[in-house]
């Protein structure tokens, strides 16, 4: 399979595609240009991932280079083949295909603990018996220079012997590591004898209990890249300071020197994008699973509706640069709605039903009307809706007493039934709390189509299904799950729970759905016109759909361009048109 291109659009260029430009200018890696998505299996892949999925298998994939899989799996207690799954069919998802480059940087151990001796073996590495808390105190501040550890001059051949008795347990955690020999002075921490390897006896998903030691993230990294052959190990701007210690590594070592390029993560309003928070949403059951659909993860959104190419869309036309910032939740929205606007068939469904007889319309007869399935796309034809004398409307589309500017319906007011006729209403039922529960009206059989033959004009049309004919069906709303834009925002003593939104699901049970979709099986795809993008969800059974709401259908975008928001590049407002469906 090709990797798609990371956008529809034509490549917009960042600083990081400049480079990789002109190391193709330059030949410094030989033409190659080969990139690695690295994720860490301690948890479900979220959208910030997606930018840096869509970055690496999109620059590879213009340049004809590779993208590998690598699993970071250095922290054996976190780690769990759950989340390995999870990640692989995430990025299969989003479309892109690491092919046969599927590795996993616990396939190294064995090549990193050589490397490890042979850094020993030349002075540049030793075994330390300070415990964390003195490692951390030796280690001195921004303002102050380190101190050097007693055991920093400690012979090659003890160090030898040291290690190879913590690799097969001797020791107990936390009692010795192996350090880098490099300057306790450097004006960089990362750089003051950094810690290569810790005792650990965890079993790892992968090795079991083959190993009591685990190499730490700076050393097990950048020679991963380099044995893989990466070119460019593009990573987020947290690790820049770390930069002169992959490259030290590399250069001790002489091996394949991969270039280590940092840009920005992405954050988005409204969004938490930690795994670690994400689990805790997880494990105090603020959400429903990792596949919640009010979560950031691929598969959340996955299940939310989003389509792959949506995510690539919006990742696409996302800067690359040196700077954090925050990205509106409503860009993301945007793209959802525009893809979804181009393929889902359009469909009527009554979320909140009120209950609507037509006094004129005679007992007892069902007529078809013709509805077009997708206004964007000709091929996508026609369909017949069932019409009868007892229909659902939207509770919301009557108000016995409007408010001034409401069009809808109301007593005396006529309407535009979608696809169907006018239709008066001359009458209301209420219960015992003076609540309308069912409404009478006439309807004109000259407008069938939707057009009065005198030419008079209704100031909006509303949608509808045939009561006999409903399919009933279990429709869930979603709000963000937080209510600050930025989640991690707290009043003191308070973490970012306290931030979630109390009602950011809403269950409607009650919902009608047109006859079209009595059969929709999960995942299937559609706009419910006037209401928005919805998904059936894999919890839809035969006899039950249940649908998940993607994307409300209003548009802020253009609210949004007014106001000016940075970093939202050059993209256009979109409109959801509806033919025949005056504005209301
Ligand atoms: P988290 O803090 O969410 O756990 P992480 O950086 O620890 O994220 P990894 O599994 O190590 O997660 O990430 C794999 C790759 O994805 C890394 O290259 C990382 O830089 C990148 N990445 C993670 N989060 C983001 C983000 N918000 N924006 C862009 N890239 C990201
Ligand atoms: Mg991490």
């Amino acid at each position: 399979m090709m990797n798609p291109p990371a956008t529809d659009a034509p490549p917009r260029t960042n600083f990081v595609r400049e480079i990789v430009l002109e190391d193709l200018k330059t030949n410094k890696y030989g033409g190659r240009v080969h990139t690695r998505f690295p994720p860490e299996p301690n948890g479900y892949l979220h959208i910030g991932h997606a930018k840096s999925i869509c970055l690496n298998f999109g620059l590879a994939a213009e340049f004809g280079g590779k993208t590998n899989l690598r699993f970071d799996d250095t922290n054996p207690e976190k780690e769990e083949q759950e989340y390995v799954d999870s990640i692989m069919d995430s990025i299969r998802w989003l479309g892109f295909d690491w092919e046969h480059r599927l590795f996993y940087a616990s396939d190294y151990f064995g090549q990193l603990y050589e490397w490890a001796q042979k850094l020993v073996r030349a002075g540049k590495a030793y075994v330390c018996d300070l415990s964390a808390d003195e490692v951390r105190k030796y280690r001195g501040t921004l303002t102050e220079p380190g101190t050097e550890s007693p055991y920093r001059d400690r012979s090659a051949e003890e160090s030898l012997d040291l290690l190879e008795r913590m690799r097969v347990g001797e020791f107990p955690d936390g009692s010795r590591t192996l350090r880098a020999k490099i300057d306790m002075a450097s004006p960089n921490l990362n750089m003051r004898d950094p810690v290569m390897y810790r005792i650990l006896h965890a079993e790892h998903h992968r090795t079991g209990n083959k190993w009591s030691i685990y190499p730490m993230y700076d050393f097990a990294h950048g020679q991963s890249d380099s044995i893989e052959g990466i070119t460019h190990s593009i990573c987020t701007l947290e690790f820049e300071d770390h930069r002169p210690l992959y490259d030290w590594y590399i250069e001790q070592l002489g091996i394949h020197h991969p270039q280590q390029i940092e840009f920005d993560r992405l954050n988005i309003t409204y969004t938490l994008m930690s795994k670690r928070k994400l689990l805790q949403l997880v494990e105090q059951h603020h959400v429903r699973g990792w596949d919640d659909p009010r979560m950031p993860t691929i598969s959340g959104m996955r299940r939310r509706g989003y389509t792959p190419e949506a995510i690539r869309n919006f990742c696409g036309g996302l800067g690359v640069s040196k700077t954090t910032g925050i990205i509106e939740l409503r860009l993301l929205e945007h793209h959802v709605r525009e893809d979804l606007n181009k393929r889902a068939p359009r469909m009527m469904a009554v979320l909140r039903p009120l209950r609507v007889v037509i006094d004129n319309y005679p007992e007892g007869r069902t007529e078809e009307v013709e509805a077009v399935n997708n206004p964007e796309d000709a091929s996508a034809g026609t369909r017949q809706v069932p019409f009868s004398r007892v229909l659902y409307i939207e509770q919301d589309d009557f108000r016995e007493d409007p408010p001034k500017q409401y069009y809808r319906l109301s007593p005396g007011r006529e309407v535009r039934l979608r696809y169907g006729y006018f239709l008066t209403c001359t009458s209301v039922v209420k219960d015992d709390n003076d609540d309308v529960v069912e409404i009478h009206c006439t309807y004109d059989p000259a407008t069938r189509g939707g057009n009065a033959p005198d030419g008079r004009k209704v100031k909006s049309t509303i949608h509808w299904v045939s009561a006999p004919h409903a399919v009933d069906a279990e429709i869930r709303l979603y709000d963000t799950l937080f209510l600050r834009e930025d989640p991690n925002q707290t009043d003191e003593g308070e973490d970012f729970t306290a931030n979630i939104n109390p009602v950011s699901l809403e269950i409607l049970t009650e919902c009608k759905l047109e006859p079209a979709l009595a059969h929709v099986s999960p995942m299937e795809r559609f706009q419910f016109e006037r209401l928005g993008y919805f998904c059936a969800d894999p919890e839809t059974t035969p006899h039950k759909p249940v649908f998940n709401r993607t994307v409300a259908l209003k548009d802020t975008w253009a609210k949004i361009e007014k106001r000016g928001v940075g970093q939202i590049g050059n993209l256009r407002p979109i409109v959801n048109r509806l033919p025949g469906l005056p504005s209301q």
